[in-house]
């Protein structure tokens, strides 16, 4: 498997806005954001997508959810509020076939996935 633009940003070959980093997952600012904050948090482990989740790698979903409590509250919207989105292949709208979840807020966020 090639590496994906979100492996070359966790080899630091690619340059992005780091905002949280651990063991197993790094958050970024999304290069094209959708709301005032708008971060992209990733398994360091390159797993394409969520039909790709098992039971050896889908413990990395709760490292995801944790770290986006952590950084909304970083950020000062853990109170506000926001949300996380993965998408899943075509309809879904994935573009990086990496696992990710999009942290969104900053603003009430409207609700039409049409
Ligand atoms: P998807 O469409 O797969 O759910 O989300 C991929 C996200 O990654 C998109 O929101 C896109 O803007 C973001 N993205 C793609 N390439 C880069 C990059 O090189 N740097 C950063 N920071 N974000 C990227």
């Amino acid at each position: 498997m090639s590496d994906s633009i979100f492996t070359k940003i966790i080899k630091r070959e690619i340059p992005a806005s780091i905002v949280y980093e651990d063991d197993e997952i790094i958050a970024f600012n999304d290069i094209s954001p959708q709301a005032p904050i708008h971060i992209v948090i990733v398994t360091k482990m390159q797993i394409e997508t969520l039909n790709d989740l098992n039971s050896d790698n889908a413990y990395l979903i709760g490292k995801i959810a944790l770290a986006a409590k952590q950084i909304a509250k970083d950020k000062g919207i853990d109170k506000s509020g926001y949300r996380l989105i993965m998408n899943c292949n075509d309809d879904g709208g994935q573009t990086v076939f990496h696992i990710h979840c999009h942290l969104l807020g900053g603003k009430k966020l409207s609700w039409n996935p049409a």
